[in-house]
């Protein structure tokens, strides 16, 4: 249900974190959008009872958005202990083999197009200033000072689901009974429009293949949910 990938580029610093962190959050959005719609579209296929509809609705809101906050919780968790005990590494090593690290910072700059002279300039320089934070950066591609909170990590997955959850259970609780199939399946299908042509943007992918993709998949979502739904209501289940 998390993105993984989505969240493993959601951390560092600058323009490409923050649009990381938007792609996470379209993402948990669409997640909720997709799974609760199936939910109460699957209900609705089995019963028309409004209180039946937003027991189920609010059940999947709940569940689904702690599913996803407890899984962004212990994954960004473990990738900091690794990012933490990477720096440690690090700390350990300049400590120890100062002259070592100099000439593998050194080899790092070169490598990325600098000249051995100019490297080895830079890299007395960066040692000078903060020898653990350039290694970080160069060597480890993390900055020391911003570490994923995994706690907000959680949240902000906690936040997403819920906004797109809450959707499809206000479309398919609110209308009147001989609307609200229609209505939720319209909306559905328009927040799955905006949701796939948002993080095709924001991934720099073809909008439109996106949008069909992501409508596709909510269709079917709720097709087959619904006849499971209505499958059951007609044995009497
Ligand atoms: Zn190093």
């Amino acid at each position: 249900m998390t993105d993984t990938q989505a969240h493993d580029e959601a951390h560092g610093n600058g323009l490409g974190a923050r649009l990381n962190w938007l792609r996470a959050a379209v993402l948990g959005a669409n997640d909720g959008v997709v799974s609760t719609a199936g939910l109460v579209v699957g209900v609705a296929g089995a019963t028309g009872d409004r209180g039946a509809l937003l027991t189920a609705g609010l059940a999947g809101l709940l569940a689904g958005s702690m599913s996803m906050a407890a899984g962004e919780y212990v994954s960004v968790s473990t990738q900091r202990d690794s990012e933490r005990a990477a720096l440690a590494t690090e700390k350990r090593e300049l400590a120890e083999t100062p002259e070592a690290e100099l000439v593998e910072l050194t080899g790092l700059l070169e490598s990325k197009g600098l000249s051995r002279e100019v490297a080895r300039e830079a890299a007395l320089q960066l040692t000078e200033r903060d020898a653990l934070r350039a290694h970080a950066e160069v060597e480890l591609g993390i900055d020391p000072d911003e570490l994923t909170n995994p706690w907000h990590a959680a949240g902000a997955s906690f936040l997403a689901f819920t906004v797109g959850a809450l959707l499809p259970l206000l479309a398919i609780v609110l209308p009147p009974a001989s609307l609200r199939l229609l209505v939720t399946v319209l909306s559905v299908l328009a927040a799955l429009a905006l949701t796939g042509w948002w993080s095709a943007r924001l991934g720099d992918a073809a909008p439109w293949r996106a949008v069909l993709r992501n409508m596709g998949g909510g269709a079917v979502a709720m097709a087959v949910t619904y006849a499971a739904g209505e499958l059951l209501g007609a044995v009497g289940v």
